[in-house]
């Protein structure tokens, strides 16, 4: 049988007129039999909820199901954040996941970015560290790693299942980057909207830990493998042109052509009507939730397909992509070998 302890990391804020004590609670299984280590994390910006909600699925699923080695499960990694619905933490305005690996002597987002590096992160293997979208913009499914990524990231990556992956800079105190450095090999994803809980978005990132947990042997049970990832980076940001009542005409994941409607703005004020259309061939990655799309904002973003399978296997067949996106309940068939 498993051993399920339920923990708290204690962090002093002494940043406030008061001295307070933030309580950070996870949730330790362990197996009867040792094996790999990893640890899931969400809420390290306080508005992201769908991981939160993902951990919550975690926790009981794992209770009931004998595992080999140890799991960790965070579901708030901010507290402070969380109930105050920000990103950041309203003390000192810092962002948690730029503060990485902390500061013990710092103010209380660095506290508890140190905390979180040595209870969290250093005893574990492995790591998954679940993020959203901000409120407004939802996003589609992905990892992120880095250009030069190592290869047992690259295999994370993969084996948490969507079909896209977003390069991007290394960005050193981010905790997955920050992680590196103590070998716990850790993979950083994006499930939809912040403030917003959507089944869809739960659902992949539920099906994402328990795959990942099956190749490491913690969970029994065959992990499937994708055929292909498509590692992509060339984002192209559609800024809209007037203030006004926003339509889109795709959804995320869609695959666009150039010169495609996307988009429609009806602008109140001239009566006029802008068709947006697709600068460049690409998957929809973000899209504007919010229903007014103001001018000079970002209200839908793809990602370029040049040069990649993607390209000539989507855009003609337009396979993986539906199958990802528009079928949920798909997600675990169809697109894997
Ligand atoms: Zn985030």
């Amino acid at each position: 049988m498993n051993v399920i302890d339920t923990k708290y990391i204690e962090v002093e804020d002494t940043d406030g007129p008061t001295t307070s004590l933030v309580k950070i609670k996870y949730t330790e299984i362990t197996g009867e039999k040792d094996g790999p280590k990893l640890f899931v994390i969400a809420g390290i910006h306080g508005d992201e909820l769908t991981g939160v909600e993902v951990i919550r699925q975690l926790i009981k699923y794992f209770s009931k199901k004998d595992i080999t080695g140890k799991l960790t499960l965070v579901p708030v990694a901010n507290p402070i954040a969380f109930a105050a619905r920000q990103r950041c933490t309203i003390q000192d305005n810092k962002d948690l996941n730029r503060y990485f690996p902390g500061n013990p002597k710092g103010t209380i987002t660095e506290k508890i970015a140190y905390e979180i590096t040595e209870k969290i992160i250093k005893p574990n293997d492995y790591g998954i560290d679940l993020h959203t979208g901000p409120k407004g913009r939802m996003l589609l499914p992905h990892t992120r790693i880095v250009s030069d990524e190592s290869n047992k990231i690259k295999a994370l990556s993969k084996l948490f299942g969507t079909l896209i992956s977003m390069t991007r800079e290394p960005l050193e105190n981010t905790l997955a980057i920050s992680a590196k450095a103590v070998k716990t090999h850790t993979i950083a994803v994006e499930l939809g909207e912040g403030e917003r809980l959507d089944n869809y978005f739960i659902k992949a990132g539920f099906f994402g830990v328990l795959n990942i947990a099956k190749y490491l042997g913690i969970l029994d049970g065959r992990a499937y493998v994708l055929k292909d990832q498509y590692i992509l980076n060339e984002r192209n940001n559609i800024v809209s042109k007037c203030t006004g009542l926003f339509y889109p005409r795709i959804a995320i994941g869609d695959v666009v052509h150039k010169g495609q409607q996307i988009a429609e703005i009806y602008d109140p004020q001239k009566d006029m009507i802008e068709n947006i259309t697709a600068e460049k061939s690409g998957i929809v990655l973000a899209l504007q939730t919010d229903a007014v799309a103001v001018m000079g904002t970002t209200i839908i973003s793809t990602l370029t397909l040049a040069n990649c399978g993607l390209n000539s296997v989507s855009l003609i067949q337009k396979k993986c992509v539906i199958y990802h996106t528009k079928n949920p309940r798909d997600l675990l068939l169809n697109i894997w070998e």
